[in-house]
C-alpha cells in the first residue's frame, strides 16, 4: 500500500485544513478528534509520511519515535489525566477500521472507560 499524500491528516500537517492544534514539535503534532469518543479524545499524529503503525514502527528514524512518544506521554500530563488514567489506541489496517491511512495515537481520557473491547 503507498502513501496517500491526500488523506486528511497530511492536509492538517500541511495546514490546508485548519483544526486547533495543541502542540507541534518538529516532527510530531497533536489535535482534537472532531468526533470525539470520550471527554478528552486527543489525536497525535507524526509528521512524516507513515501508514500504520507498522510503517512507523520499521521505518521512522529514532528521533520521530522518541519525539512522538515523548509528546503522547506530555500531552496526557498536559490534559490532567495521568492520575485518573488514559487509555492509547493505534489502529492498524482493515481488523481495527483504521480509518485514516496517516499513522495516529488516540489519546482517550476523562471518564471511566470501561473494558478495553465489547466481544
Ligand atoms: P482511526 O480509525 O484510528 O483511523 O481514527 C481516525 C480518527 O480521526 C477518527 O476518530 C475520526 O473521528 C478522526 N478524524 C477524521 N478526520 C478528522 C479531522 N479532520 N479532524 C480531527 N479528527 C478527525
Amino acid at each position: 500500500m503507498l502513501y496517500d499524500e491526500n488523506n486528511i491528516f497530511a492536509k492538517i500537517i500541511r495546514k490546508e485544513i485548519q483544526t486547533e492544534i495543541i502542540e507541534e514539535t518538529n516532527d510530531s503534532i497533536a489535535f482534537y478528534d472532531h468526533a470525539p469518543k470520550a471527554p478528552k479524545h486527543i489525536l497525535v499524529v507524526p509528521k512524516g509520511a507513515y501508514i500504520s503503525f507498522d510503517d512507523f514502527s520499521q521505518n521512522a528514524s529514532e528521533a520521530e519515535i522518541v519525539d512522538f512518544i515523548r509528546l503522547v506521554g506530555k500531552l496526557a500530563r498536559d490534559a490532567g489525566v495521568k492520575d485518573t488514567g488514559y487509555r492509547l489506541i493505534a489502529n492498524h489496517g482493515l481488523d481495527a477500521n483504521q480509518e485514516v491511512p496517516h499513522f495516529h495515537i488516540h489519546i482517550l481520557a476523562g471518564k471511566p472507560l470501561g473494558p478495553m473491547l465489547s466481544a
